[in-house]
């Protein structure tokens, strides 16, 4: 990590990404918070050398913190950066410190990605599923000759062993049949997806499935699949598959910034993808092309084929199930924008929809903030982040207001630090806007 001065925010809210624990200073120093002190009782001790060396170094720059909540770094727990590291730069510049990534290759250009994510202070941190599981044949294989798919239980282990060899740091399971592009594909059956969970298990893995529908979601229950991501639309979660998630301890991604651009119509009048554009302090950090895309952006973009009973308010009811039943609910957007793609989920600003939309379907901002923060840390094994306490890399993020009382705060970004690093939005800002 870069030698950089310590720091110190005084007289700040503090959402350490559990809870608010009111007003406080935060220490940093080379890359990592020090020191924690929540007003009246100090939440650690002083008595840590980097805190004493810190205080005995030349200079702390202090930042007077009044009228402001310092938030963890926020993690978007299901991304496609499609190897663009201006992805990384984009979502770092609106406080997403760290991306999980679903599905990227070449794996040689997916690892050097990973490797630069985790060594510059100017781009999100980085970890990737690289190449997803899927039937020969099958989505998105169909179009994609040189992805390797899994024919059979028989053929799991080594799919698994391939992909951790190439350094991936879970395995995404695609269960679809292609039926939002308009296809009927081939997808990998239940004994096949049991044994991809359980080799990632073996292996020290993750697995995350890829479900957009009823079939596919009990399918990855039924094949003991750790994460499920997206939500079936043409229905709701039935009572006995939210207790199910429950007692088995599964984690969802829901994904509702890119469900809601996935159904034909929503149930609001503008969607939140949409109402980024509308929002000055979305635009203002954006390039062009992503802005346009937004501003362009409209229902149903993001897949080919809708069928008739897909809401987008099945998934929001979902999800407050789920969430009332104990189920981990995490913020993932699915961002995937790219200039050539219509679909326009964006990375980094996506995220600041995700978290109003999963307030839209019922948790509380607190709840939104720590599914984009210390949930996300604790169901990936992120154990250095997602928290601020002492020890924790000072990836952290200062807004103005308190987005625990109204979560479109997150927006008004004074401040990013990655690994303790400042990240210069305001020079970002202008060379984006510019482009
Ligand atoms: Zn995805």
């Amino acid at each position: 990590m870069r030698e950089v001065q310590p720091m110190i925010i005084n007289n700040v809210r503090i959402f350490d990404g559990k809870r608010m624990l009111g007003r406080g200073s935060v220490e940093f120093a080379d890359g990592v918070i020090t020191r924690v002190m929540a007003d009246p009782t100090p939440r650690a001790s002083a008595s840590s050398s980097a805190s004493a060396s810190a205080s005995a170094s030349t200079s702390t720059d202090v930042i007077d913190g009044a009228g402001l909540t310092l938030l963890p770094g926020l993690i978007d727990a299901h991304t496609h950066v499609f190897g663009v590291e201006s992805n990384l730069e984009l979502a770092l510049a609106f406080g997403v410190t760290t991306e999980l990534d679903m599905f990227m290759g070449p794996p040689d250009a997916t690892r050097a990605l990973c490797t630069a994510a985790g060594e510059r202070a100017d781009l999100a941190d980085l970890r990737s599923a690289g190449l997803l599981a899927s039937a020969p044949g099958g989505h998105p294989g169909v179009a994609m000759p040189d992805l390797p798919t899994v024919a059979g239980p028989e053929q799991a282990d080594a799919f698994v062993a391939a992909r951790q060899a190439e350094g991936a740091h879970f395995i995404k399971i695609m269960l679809d049949d292609g039926a939002h592009h308009g296809m009927s594909l081939p997808a990998l059956d239940r004994a096949t997806v049991t044994a991809l969970a359980e080799a990632a298990r073996r292996r020290g893995l993750l697995s995350v499935a890829h479900v957009a529908a009823l079939w596919s979601a009990r399918l990855a229950l039924d094949s003991g699949v750790d994460i499920l991501t997206h939500l079936p639309l043409e229905a709701v979660l039935d009572d006995a598959f939210v207790s199910r998630t429950a007692e088995e301890k599964r984690v969802v991604i829901p994904t509702l910034v890119m469900l809601e651009m996935s159904t034909p119509e929503t149930s609001r009048p503008a969607h939140m993808g949409r109402s980024l554009a509308d929002d000055p302090q979305i635009v203002g950090h954006l390039p062009e092309h992503a802005r346009i895309a937004i501003a362009e952006g409209h229902e149903g973009l993001c897949i080919e084929q809708t069928s008739p009973g897909q809401h987008f308010a099945h998934a929001l009811s979902s999800v407050l199930s789920l969430h009332r039943a104990g189920v981990p609910v995490l913020a993932g957007t699915d961002a995937n924008y790219r200039p050539d793609r219509a679909c326009p989920v964006v990375h980094g600003a996506g995220l600041h929809a995700e978290l109003a939309l999963l307030v839209a379907a019922g948790l509380t901002p607190g709840e939104a903030l720590t599914a984009a923060t210390s949930a996300p840390a604790a169901h990936f094994g992120l154990a250095d982040r997602g928290v601020i306490a002492p020890g924790r890399r000072a990836d952290l993020v200062l807004v103005q207001g308190d987005p625990t009382k109204d979560i479109r705060r997150t927006r008004s970004i004074e401040a990013i630090w990655r690994g303790g690093v400042r990240f210069d939005r305001e020079a970002y800002g202008k060379r984006a806007t510019a482009s």
